[in-house]
This record gives C-alpha cells, sequence and structure tokens, in this order.
C-alpha cells in the first residue's frame, strides 16, 4: 500500500521526500486526528438527533416556489438548526447571501435608532465594519442612529472585564462578540470563554442580546455558543454548516422574538419567516448539515497538519502545532511575498477545480494591499472547500482553512509544500 500511495503522490507532483517528511508529522498526530474523530462523532449524532426529532421526510427536499407560503422543507430545516444548536427558533435561508449579510440583518432587525452596539473582543471582522458605520458607509448602523463602542481584548488575549463594565452605558441594547479571530493575530475563542463572557455582561444587564458571529466556529467543539448563554448566534452556509453542499445562504439562531426581529427586517415587516421560496436548495442543505460536522473534523486536520508542518520548518504558526482549536482557520507566516505565492499556488495546483490555473496577486477592494488568493471550489468563494489567501504585506502571512476531505487537504498542503522547496523558498530537516 506504501509503495501504491507513493506512487500514486508522485504521479500528482509530490516528490517521495515531500510524503515521507508528511508521513514523520502524521506520525506525531495520531492522539490529536483521535479527538477531533470523537468530537465530530458526537456533532454527528447531534444532528442526526435534531432531523429524527422534528421528523425531517422526503417531502422536505422538495422545492418552492415564488412566496413560498408553507414550504415543509425551510420550516422544518429551521426548527433542526434550533434543536442542534440548543436554540429557541432559527432563520435558515437561501435569501441570505453570505455571513455578512447574515450578521447585518441580525444587528439591523435588533437595533434601533439611539441604541448601542458593543464589540468586548475588540475590532470586528473587516466587513463588519462598513456594516456598523466604523468606515463611514452608505446605509450603515451609523446613519440609523446606531452608535458603536469597542473594547480592546488585553495583551495576553484575555478579556478587560473592567473596561468591559465602564463601556456598559444603559443605551447598549447589543453585544457582538465574534468567535473567530478572522484575518487578525488575537486568539480565537472558545465556547467556554464566550460562556463566561455572556454571564459577566448578564450579571450586569440581563435585558442585553449577546449575539455571536460564528463563522468557522460550527462543530468544531460539542458545544456551541448558543448553547452557553448566546441569544443570537450567526453563521455563513458556505463556511461549515454548509458542509461544502449548500450552494448559498446563512443562518440566525437564537431567542424567538430576536430571531423573529432579524426575519422582519430580511424580508419584511407582518411577513417575516412566512415567505422566501427555496428554490430547490432544501436537498442540499439537509444534506450539507449532515455532513458538516465530519467535513469540520477533515478541515480541522488539515489546519492541524499544516500547523505542525509549517512550525517544523521553522515558520511562526497561529495557532501553534499543539494549541486546542476553536476554529478551522490556520495562519502561517511565510516571511516573503515570493513564499505566499509559491503557498497559494501549490493549494491552487491540489484542486479538483481550476488546478491548472496559477493564482496571481491583485488590488481587492475592500483591501489596502495586494491579495493573492487560491481556491479551486466547487461553489465559488466557499472556504470550507480547501483554500487560502494572503495579503502581500508584512508579515508575509497566509491565512487558510477548509478541506471538504482530510484526504484533500493533506494533498493541498503537500503541495503548497512542494512548490516552495521547487522555489528555492525552504529546506527539508534532515
Ligand atoms: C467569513 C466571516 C464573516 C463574513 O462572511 P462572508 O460570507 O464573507 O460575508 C464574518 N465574520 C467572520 C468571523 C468570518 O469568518
Amino acid at each position: 500500500m506504501k509503495t501504491l500511495l507513493g506512487a500514486m503522490y508522485e504521479k500528482l507532483g509530490i516528490r517521495k521526500e515531500v510524503w515521507e517528511f508528511g508521513e514523520e508529522i502524521l506520525g506525531t498526530l495520531t492522539h490529536r486526528f483521535e479527538k477531533i474523530g470523537q468530537t465530530a462523532e458526537y456533532n454527528q449524532l447531534k444532528v442526526i438527533h435534531a432531523m429524527q426529532a422534528n421528523r425531517v421526510s422526503e417531502a422536505c427536499l422538495y422545492a418552492s416556489s415564488g412566496y413560498g407560503y408553507n414550504d415543509l422543507g425551510r420550516d422544518t430545516l429551521e426548527k433542526v438548526y434550533a434543536t442542534a444548536f440548543g436554540a429557541e427558533d432559527a432563520l435558515v435561508r437561501p435569501q441570505i447571501a453570505c455571513g455578512t449579510h447574515a450578521l447585518a440583518v441580525a444587528l439591523s432587525g435588533n437595533l434601533r435608532p439611539g441604541d448601542e452596539l458593543l464589540s468586548p473582543v475588540g475590532k470586528p471582522y473587516d466587513t463588519l465594519e462598513e456594516v456598523i458605520g466604523i468606515r463611514p458607509s452608505r446605509g450603515s448602523l451609523h446613519e440609523y442612529g446606531v452608535t458603536y463602542r469597542q473594547v480592546d481584548l488585553k495583551a495576553d488575549g484575555t478579556f478587560d472585564y473592567e473596561a468591559i463594565r465602564r463601556a456598559v452605558t444603559p443605551r447598549t441594547r447589543l453585544v457582538t462578540i465574534q468567535r473567530s479571530k478572522g484575518y487578525q493575530t488575537r486568539p480565537t475563542l472558545s465556547v467556554d470563554q464566550i460562556g463566561e463572557l455572556i454571564h459577566f455582561l448578564k450579571e450586569i444587564r440581563p435585558d442585553i442580546i449577546c449575539m455571536v458571529d460564528n463563522c468557522y466556529g460550527e462543530f468544531v467543539e460539542t458545544r456551541e455558543p448558543s448553547e452557553c448563554g448566546a441569544d443570537l448566534m450567526v453563521g455563513s452556509l458556505i463556511k461549515n454548516p454548509g458542509g461544502g453542499l449548500a450552494p448559498i445562504g446563512g443562518y440566525i439562531v437564537g431567542k424567538r422574538e430576536y430571531v423573529e426581529n432579524a426575519a422582519v427586517r430580511l424580508t419584511s415587516p407582518g411577513l417575516g419567516k412566512e415567505v422566501g421560496a427555496t428554490l430547490g436548495v432544501n436537498q442540499s442543505f439537509y444534506q450539507g448539515f449532515f455532513l458538516a460536522p465530519t467535513v469540520t473534523a477533515s478541515a480541522l486536520k488539515g489546519a492541524i497538519f499544516a500547523a505542525n508542518i509549517y512550525e517544523r520548518l521553522g515558520f511562526p504558526v497561529i495557532p501553534d502545532g499543539t494549541e486546542e482549536r476553536h476554529d478551522i482557520i490556520q495562519a502561517v507566516t511565510l516571511g516573503s511575498p515570493e513564499a505566499v505565492i509559491a503557498f497559494c499556488r501549490g493549494i491552487q495546483a491540489a484542486a479538483p477545480v481550476d488546478s491548472y490555473v496559477a493564482p496571481e496577486p491583485w488590488a481587492m477592494p475592500g483591501y489596502d494591499s495586494d491579495v493573492i488568493m487560491a481556491a479551486g471550489a466547487f461553489v465559488q468563494g466557499s472556504s470550507i472547500e480547501l483554500s487560502a489567501d494572503g495579503p502581500i504585506k508584512p508579515p508575509y502571512a497566509v491565512y487558510f482553512q477548509g478541506g471538504l476531505t482530510w484526504e484533500h487537504a493533506k494533498f493541498g498542503i503537500l503541495m503548497s509544500l512542494q512548490k516552495l522547496l521547487d522555489a528555492g523558498l525552504v529546506t527539508l530537516p534532515q
């Protein structure tokens, strides 16, 4: 088998010594992979339980069109999400265009003029800056008279409880807590940490709405923030919970009243959750949610494998090779533009789609430097599929995530290393 595998890797462009180096690293990860398998097993059962408890039937997989009144599949899927995430209610819709849209709907549905929004975990994800109006933008919450306040994490990545207490005012209506670090270098928050923070906030003011941006966090642990006190939890279906099959969509789960507030903003006052045709996506939403626990596990194994490979080669990695994981993102600081480009070309060359194109850095809108992106995905822009991107600026880090199967994630990472070796930018340890 070993020779057969080695020959196949060679056929795909991975030289023997690269594969063997990978196998050596992999040999040290058995215990961690076993734990990831257990989490996936638990979450798989959690999802199946939610589907059974809500009597998912063949009729749920059918399409609706037009207004989409009485779409059994849509309404049942929302119950499945609510049950699986321990929430009262859910909004899971193809009309939610992306994660930013889901967050914008949850925020604008639950905030009113004169209210204040607080982020106690530092600056939110880039695209949220324009939603909130941190950067002036047409249609921002700021334009509707919602103010914003932020408390940064302390230098060691922990919560600044004293400053948070001072920042809560009678106008504070909603607190937004981003679980994943996104493109920052702060640590990702664990579900336990988020639970503690929510507990602290509720002690100050029980009526504050605590919302968690759960992007990239779903199914990484056995519990979600909605099971630890979050009133609202929001995410994208082209990340973890779509399982790679959802072609579009986002979700908002939480307390019934707050989900309803979001629903009337997404559709219209008076209509709320009653309208919104599903046009045939129900099956992929269900099947993707069913696969999501094991797909997330594959992505996590890839992230840990990469962390250990690149750490061993001397590059700074966040999280490091041994750290507990709370999302699927891996950052590797490669230190030069050439290395970032080679890494991304490796990920691209390992893709099932568009493997023959070589990604180039370009001036993407919304970024202050050129950015290179690698993605050979079945769903455009899907980042639960193996993907990588890196801004071409110091410290020349790449952020990568995803992998629908562990085998593909492994191949992609080995290919990134092969490209770095080919370019003479790294040498294997003797
Ligand atoms: C991806 C992401 C978003 C935004 O989602 P899009 O689908 O890109 O709009 C928001 N917050 C976090 C933490 C994310 O990772």
